[in-house]
């Protein structure tokens, strides 16, 4: 009799040497990963150690987030999981990094919030990737964190132009207005947004206004990467 049980060797996804983690990478990559180590307690931009809140944030009179929590920079090996979830179509790269997210918000002793809300494609576009590499990473943290997945209460009404191709001022002329709420809205007290990159932080600032618009205190951004600008 076969045994059914078969056990597949594990490769490390950026050295492609055997590892032994579950995570699909091995100690060494994931040692030298872009980790976002010091930065901004607002915005997730990084700063030098002596700083705890950006020039930019520091002139704003009212937030449109709480936080930002965003462990890596946008760079190196980080850059490389991202694409291949996000473009080559491969979920085991973005399984790798929900679960490195999860293990780092695990040590960061944070109030979790009431609920995950991903960033929400356009239907067209959706259509076109077939996934949202937001609500995908969005599964796995609700279920391993054992937090709700909203994905259903913040819309995406108008397919705008892609913001990377756009520069700072026209991202947030070109994401204005693009998310409506659906009309049975949960009483939610806290939530986190989830998007996979924060560049300017525009989508997030805009997707938070209109959450606010139905009463919700605290949102917080939990977000994979950060663009330094
Ligand atoms: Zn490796
Ligand atoms: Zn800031």
């Amino acid at each position: 009799m076969v045994n059914s049980l078969v056990f597949y060797p594990l490769y490390c996804q950026l050295c492609l040497n055997r590892c032994k983690h579950s995570l699909a990478l091995c100690e060494k990559c994931q040692a030298l990963l872009p980790y976002n180590s010091h930065c901004c307690k607002i915005c997730a931009v990084p700063l030098p150690e002596n700083q705890s809140i950006c020039g930019v944030c520091q002139l704003k009179t009212q937030h449109d987030y709480q936080q930002i929590y965003s462990p890596f920079l946008y760079q190196q090996g980080i850059v490389y999981l991202i694409q291949q979830f996000k473009y080559q179509g491969h979920p085991a790269f973005g399984k790798t990094l929900a679960l490195l997210y999860k293990n780092w918000i695990q040590d960061q002793s944070i109030t979790y919030p009431e609920a995950l809300i991903p960033i929400p494609l356009h239907p067209v576009r959706f259509r076109q990737r077939g996934y949202n590499q937001s609500l995908e990473i969005s599964r796995i943290l609700a279920k391993q964190l054992n937090i709700t997945l909203d994905y259903q209460l913040l819309k995406r009404t108008h397919n705008n132009p892609k913001q990377s191709l756009l520069s700072a001022s026209q991202r947030k002329d070109n994401i204005h207005g693009v998310f409506s709420l659906n009309s049975s809205t949960p009483s939610y007290q806290h939530i986190a947004i989830v998007d996979d990159v924060v560049t300017t932080g525009s989508t997030v600032a805009e997707a938070a206004k209109i959450l606010q618009t139905v009463g919700i205190k605290k949102i917080d951004v939990w977000s994979i990467a950060r663009v330094i600008i």
